[in-house]
């Protein structure tokens, strides 16, 4: 694996109206998965990404969709499907069709998302109007392609996003049917967190000389950190953190939340109960989390509630505990985030919650760092 190098978006080529949108995005630099993956993309070859939620990969698959397609349609063209991304969940889907909604704000792109579980009306009445990027689960797709609302001849640019969850949701099949809908000459990005055996080979088939890239891959977990496990459900989560702060004699204390609206709340909860602890994330602005950051550095505030990207950039020399408010999806987020702590040939804790339906991702850490966490009571 090539160790990315620190870049701008500008040296990515990324070109005006997308930079401009990334610029109101507070987006810096751009993420390693993102500084591998873009150029890539945009000179037109399939691609092979193993990588996760949380690296910015959807940014690393938008951008340069965004910016071929807005170089292409030309004033007055009809508008037809040219870009499929197709992933497992609707709550996924709607995060892409967001990002796309960011983006490409200052282009002249239509972006359509569809999944199910909901009426399809409008989804139809959206795809009708025309569109050039479709956001799809597959059973939906299916559907409608089934129904003639969607056809899928003009598709460049396919995306298989989340491959392995595709897998373990039973979806492969769906896959499997849609694939020979799509034109022969396309570029496919093709992401997975992880390649089990039927993923490498579903991949070998369809990609055409990928270039592979691998963010981040790690295995095993730093043996001086204490980890700790409490069984808690949701609703009982913030005052099990409460409780182990008022605890705890930890000077510094970095929380994991899954989303940014989570950390906010975790913030103005413990605020409120006198603990010192400011939220951190993409929705800050950059001051703000400098000021953030620097507060929490000199123990002015005590907890800092970050989501996994905004907590990228931190570095702190003496971090005594990470909390996993919530677990992460994929197994070795959790050990990017406990290698927080345990620093330098320090000792460190890391506790995490999980609740009854976190059990399948607290199955896949203990899997992936041959560990079970100690569980607290
Ligand atoms: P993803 O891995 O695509 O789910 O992205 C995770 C989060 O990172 C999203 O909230 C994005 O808005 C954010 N993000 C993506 N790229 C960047 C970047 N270059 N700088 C800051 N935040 C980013």
């Amino acid at each position: 694996m090539t160790q990315p190098k620190i870049m701008t978006f500008k040296e990515l080529n990324i070109s005006e109206p997308i930079w401009k949108a990334l610029v109101n995005k507070n987006y810096e630099t751009p993420t390693p998965i993102q500084v591998q993956a873009i150029p890539v993309a945009l000179n037109g070859r399939d691609l092979l990404g193993i990588a996760q939620t949380g690296t910015g990969k959807t940014a690393a698959f938008a951008i340069p969709v965004i910016q071929q397609l807005n170089q292409v349609r030309p004033k007055g063209e009809k508008r037809v499907i040219k870009a499929l991304i197709l992933t497992p969940t609707r709550e996924l889907a709607i995060q892409i069709d967001e990002c796309f909604r960011d983006y490409a704000r200052y282009t002249d792109l239509r972006h359509t998302v569809i999944f199910g579980g909901v009426k399809q009306k409008t989804q139809v009445d959206e795809i009708r109007q025309g569109t050039d990027v479709l956001i799809a689960t597959p059973g939906r797709l299916l559907d409608l392609i089934g129904q003639k609302h969607i056809s899928l001849a003009h598709i460049r640019h396919f995306i298989l996003d989340e491959a392995d969850r595709m897998l373990d949701m039973g979806f492969i099949h769906d896959i499997k049917r849609l694939l020979p809908m799509l034109p022969k000459k396309k570029q496919t990005l093709f992401f997975s967190a992880t390649m089990p055996l039927a993923i490498a080979n579903l991949s070998d088939s369809i990609l055409h000389k990928p270039v592979k890239i691998e963010v981040t891959p790690v295995s095993s977990a730093v043996d001086t950190i204490e980890q700790g496990l409490y069984f808690v459900e949701k609703p009982q989560k913030r005052d099990l953190l409460i409780t182990i702060l008022k605890k705890e004699q930890s000077k510094s204390v970095l929380v994991f939340s899954r989303t940014k609206h989570g950390a906010d709340k975790i913030a103005r909860v413990l605020n409120k109960t006198g603990i010192g602890c400011e939220a951190i994330h993409g929705n800050k602005t950059q001051g703000a989390r400098q000021r953030a950051l620097t507060n929490f550095k000199s123990g002015k505030t005590r907890v800092i509630i970050a989501t996994d990207i905004a907590a990228r950039g931190i570095d702190i020399a003496n971090l005594e505990m990470v909390i996993n408010y919530d677990l992460p999806e994929v197994a070795e987020t959790y050990v990017h985030r406990i290698g927080r702590t345990g620093r330098a040939g320090k000792s460190g804790r890391a506790l995490s919650f999980c609740s009854q339906e976190e059990h399948v991702m607290l199955k896949g850490i203990q899997k992936l760092t041959g560990k079970k966490l100690d569980v607290q009571s």
